[in-house]
């Protein structure tokens, strides 16, 4: 087990996890009700069918931008082996209806592609179902793509309407610890942590984990000019924060595209993707 273990861990592949994010790429911008994010949609429950995973989906909608607007959450629930915590896996894969960090108007106002901004988690989730599948930990894992991220500062809503709604109304996971990840997968990343990771007792212990495996695996988002600190975000882990679970954000906030119309693949890396990718699985599997 231990050995075959290792061998599905050192198998991710961010070339793999990449080729999701061309397909992003095709799709177009995935707002809120397009085609392009039905389209991805359809393509992770492609992937999610193959494997034994329970399969949740949360639909709901609110008023947005003057429209009523329809969202969905997808939960993805892989029992443990054994009797232990619940370790909740979160990413957004919604992408934003507007470039804020434009200089130029009419640009500023066109959705945008968010390849790294929403769309890098969902690259690297798509492939940890598979490796998950292969592999059942000993823990309870569920990998949640949350949508209605990037409605955020928009009308009044914030950056993390889904993961809120999923908080409130999902009764079949109740997390005992929280890790998202958003925008992990940009050229040269240097990931950062919300201010929470240093504010709560239980989610430093779990953001110093994290790190310190990072370091150890010798992954660069975690060693190059990365320090283990960062500053306040609301994200998808923040109505988890609010319910004192332990959680984290990991995120490359310094992603130069962030919120442009350049948040393409040609600024994001295979060796990012797997850099988040490999930690993930390294903690979920107890390794260090
Ligand atoms: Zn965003």
């Amino acid at each position: 087990m231990e050995e075959s273990l290792h061998r599905s861990i050192s198998s991710f592949d961010g070339k793999k996890a990449f080729g999701h994010l061309e397909y992003m790429e095709s799709l177009g911008p995935r707002v809120p009700d397009s085609p392009a994010i039905e389209s991805l949609r359809s393509y992770i429950l492609e992937t999610g069918s193959k494997t034994k995973a329970e399969y949740f989906r949360q639909d709901y909608s609110f008023d947005f931008r003057g429209i009523d607007t329809n969202f969905s959450n997808l939960a993805y629930i892989f029992k443990g082996r054994k009797p232990g915590k619940k370790i909740l896996l979160g990413t957004h894969y919604d992408s934003r209806v507007i470039a804020d960090r434009e200089n130029d108007g009419a640009l500023r106002n066109m959705p945008i592609m968010g390849i790294n901004d929403g769309g890098s988690g969902t690259a690297v989730f798509i492939e940890l179902l598979g490796i998950i599948n292969d592999n059942r930990p000993d823990d309870d894992v569920a990998l949640v793509f949350f949508d209605a991220e990037d409605v955020g500062n928009i009308d009044g809503h914030e950056f993390s309407e889904g993961a809120e709604y999923f908080a409130r109304h999902f009764d079949e996971f109740k997390p005992d610890e929280v890790i998202v990840i958003d925008m992990i997968g940009g050229t040269d990343a240097c990931y950062q942590l919300d201010y929470e990771a240093f504010y709560s007792t239980t989610s430093n212990k779990l953001a110093t984990k994290i790190w310190q495996t990072g370091i150890n695996l010798g992954l660069k988002p975690f060693t190059s000019n990365s320090k283990f600190e960062g500053s306040f975000f609301i994200c998808d882990h923040t109505p988890f924060v609010k319910r004192n679970i332990p959680s984290m954000l990991l995120i490359d906030i310094n992603y130069r595209w962030w919120h442009t119309q350049d948040d393409m693949v040609s600024h994001c890396s295979p060796a990012s993707l797997e850099a988040a990718g490999k930690v993930l699985l390294h903690h979920i599997y107890n390794l260090s």
